[in-house]
């Protein structure tokens, strides 16, 4: 048996949702469509580094991670093989300004891992993140901008 698990975070979303259940019928799909649907179901799998959904459950981070977004730009490296994944990570989680949310800033508290349904290893995940996708680099790099933006502010 197949159960959908659909996470729903308005009202609208619940009645689109409702509506499509009312819709639906079982066993519509064809043999080909089935078999082309495990196929890119068993690449996503395959590639898929951190079976994060961007549920949100684990948020807030007291030390301001961003943990779904860490693990989505780490995902997107592998599975959609993005070049451009890593200046993402970067962008999008603020990483040279006051409070970043990336990866690193992880102070392992564990408060997280307790509420994630996917049982993810959280803080383990995290140190595989930052490793990859900030480098060692990373840190020397924002104490040499941070200098520069202050001297340039004043
Ligand atoms: S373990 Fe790390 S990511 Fe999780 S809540 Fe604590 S500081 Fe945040
Ligand atoms: S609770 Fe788990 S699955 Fe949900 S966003 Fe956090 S890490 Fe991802």
């Amino acid at each position: 048996m197949n159960v959908v698990l659909s996470g729903m975070s308005d009202e609208a979303q619940m009645e689109e949702n409702i509506r499509i259940a009312c819709e639906a019928e079982s066993n519509t799909l064809s043999e080909e469509e089935l078999n082309v649907f495990k196929a890119v179901k068993k690449e996503i799998n395959e590639k898929t580094k951190i079976p994060c959904t961007g549920c949100g459950y684990c948020m807030p981070c007291p030390a301001g991670v961003n943990i779904p977004g860490c693990f989505s730009c780490y995902n997107d490296k592998y599975l959609m093989e993005d070049k451009s994944a890593r200046r993402r990570y970067f962008q999008s989680l603020g990483a040279v300004f006051a409070k970043p949310a990336v990866a690193s800033q992880c102070r392992q508290c564990g408060k997280c891992e307790s509420h994630c349904p996917q049982k993810i290893a959280i803080r383990k995940e995290l140190k595989t993140v930052s490793r990859e996708m900030e480098g060692v680099l990373y840190k020397p790099f924002v104490a040499v901008v941070r200098k520069f933006m202050k001297v340039k502010s004043h």
